[in-house]
C-alpha cells in the first residue's frame, strides 16, 4: 500500500482545510496511509508529523486556517535542509508528497524534487491568486467576499460623511484580488500593479475624476481601492497626498489579515475538494513535478518551473469593464 503526505506552506488560505479533509478520505478510499507533516517545510525537516484519518477531518471543511499550520522556513532554501527533508520523507517510507502553498512553496517543491525520487504534487493555495497555470487558486474567492464585505461597510460610513476613503486589499504583487473586489463593491477608483504607470499621473487621474463627480452633484463620497505593497511610501503617503489635492480629508483603511481568515465560501471549497481528491487518483502513476491547477473547469497539470515567474495577466474583460464604469481616465 501507499503512503502519502501533506503539508500547508506559505500563508495560509481559507480552503486549505478542505483541501486536507479531501486528501484524507481520497487515500481511505484507495486504501492508503496518510502524513500530516505540520508548519510547512520545517515540519519536514524537523521530521513533524502527525497520522491524519476521517477522525480529524470531521466537521472540517468549513473551517479557516490550516489545521497543519502553515511556516516560511529558511532553511528549506539550502541544500542541507532540502537533503534533510530527502532523508526524512525516505525514514517514513513516503511516496507521495502533496503540498498546498503559493508559488514560493512551488519553488521548495522543485528544489526538493532535486533531492528525493518519490512523487511530488503542488496544490494552489494562496489569496493572491499569483499564481501561473490555474484559473483560480484555493483561497481566493473567500478573500474576495472578505474584501468586498469589508469595503460595503466602510462604504456606509463614508456615505454617511460624504468621505474620501483609502482601502488597502492583499495580493502580494499581483491585482487579481483589488480588481475584483473594487468591481464587487462598486468602488469609484482602483489602483493595480498592472497598470500602474507613475503615482503622479493616477494622482491627477483621481483628482480630476472626483472633480468631475462633485460638479455633479454635492453629495458623494468616494472610495479608491488600492493594492497592497505598490503605493512609494505606503497608503498614508498616497492619504497625505490626495488630502493635499482635493482638500478633504481622505481616510486610509488597511484591512490586512482579516483577508486571510474566515470559513471558505463554497467556490474555494469546491475548488479544493476536486483538486485534493485528484491529487491522490495521481498516487502511483508516473506523474511528479506538477501543481494540478484548474483551466475553464478542466483540471490541468502544470510543471512546477511554469507556475512562478511569468506574471499571470489579469481577466481582459474585468479590467475593460473596470475602465468602462470606474476609472474613466486610467492612465
Ligand atoms: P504566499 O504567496 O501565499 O505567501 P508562498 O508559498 O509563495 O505563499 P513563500 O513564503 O514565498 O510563500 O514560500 C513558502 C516557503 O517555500 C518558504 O518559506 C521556503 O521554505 C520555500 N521556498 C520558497 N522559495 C524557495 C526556493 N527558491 N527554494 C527552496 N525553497 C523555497
Amino acid at each position: 500500500t501507499k503512503k502519502v503526505a501533506v503539508l500547508t506552506s506559505g500563508g495560509d488560505a481559507p480552503g486549505m482545510n478542505a483541501c486536507i479533509r479531501a486528501i484524507v478520505l481520497a487515500c481511505e478510499r484507495a486504501n492508503y496511509a496518510v502524513v500530516g507533516y505540520q508548519h510547512g517545510y520545517n515540519g519536514l525537516i524537523n521530521q513533524e508529523y502527525c497520522l491524519l484519518n476521517n477522525n480529524q477531518v470531521h466537521n472540517l471543511i468549513q473551517r479557516g486556517g490550516t489545521i497543519l499550520q502553515s511556516a516560511r522556513c529558511h532553511e528549506f532554501k539550502t541544500d542541507a535542509g532540502a537533503k534533510k527533508a530527502a532523508e526524512n520523507l525516505a525514514e517514513l517510507d513516503i511516496d507521495t508528497l502533496i503540498v498546498i502553498g503559493g508559488d514560493g512553496s512551488f519553488r521548495g517543491a522543485d528544489h526538493l524534487g532535486a533531492f528525493w525520487s518519490g512523487q511530488i504534487l503542488g496544490l494552489p493555495g494562496t489569496i493572491d491568486n499569483d499564481i501561473s497555470g490555474t484559473d483560480a487558486t484555493i483561497g481566493f474567492y473567500t478573500a474576495i467576499e472578505t474584501a468586498v464585505s469589508s469595503i460595503d461597510k466602510v462604504r456606509d460610513t463614508a456615505d454617511a460623511f460624504e468621505r474620501i476613503f483609502l482601502v488597502e486589499v492583499m495580493g502580494r504583487h499581483a491585482g487579481f484580488l483589488a480588481l475584483r473586489a473594487a468591481l464587487a463593491s462598486s468602488a469609484d477608483y482602483v489602483i493595480l500593479p498592472e497598470l500602474f504607470d507613475n503615482p503622479e499621473t493616477t494622482l491627477n487621474c483621481i483628482t480630476t475624476q472626483l472633480n468631475e463627480r462633485r460638479k455633479q452633484s454635492d453629495h458623494i463620497s468616494y472610495i479608491i481601492v488600492l493594492a497592497e505593497k505598490l503605493w512609494p511610501g505606503g497608503i498614508d503617503n498616497l492619504a497625505q497626498a490626495l488630502t493635499d489635492k482635493t482638500q478633504s480629508e481622505v481616510r486610509p483603511v488597511i484591512l490586512g489579515h482579516v483577508q486571510r481568515g474566515g470559513s471558505p465560501v463554497s467556490e474555494d471549497r469546491i475548488l479544493a475538494t476536486k483538486l485534493g481528491a485528484y491529487a491522490v487518483s495521481l498516487v502511483s502513476k508516473d506523474i511528479t513535478g506538477v501543481m494540478l491547477g484548474e483551466q475553464e473547469g478542466k483540471i490541468v497539470e502544470v510543471p512546477f518551473k511554469m507556475t512562478w515567474g511569468k506574471s499571470k495577466p489579469l481577466d481582459q474583460q474585468l479590467v475593460t469593464t473596470m475602465k468602462t464604469l470606474m476609472n474613466e481616465r486610467y492612465a
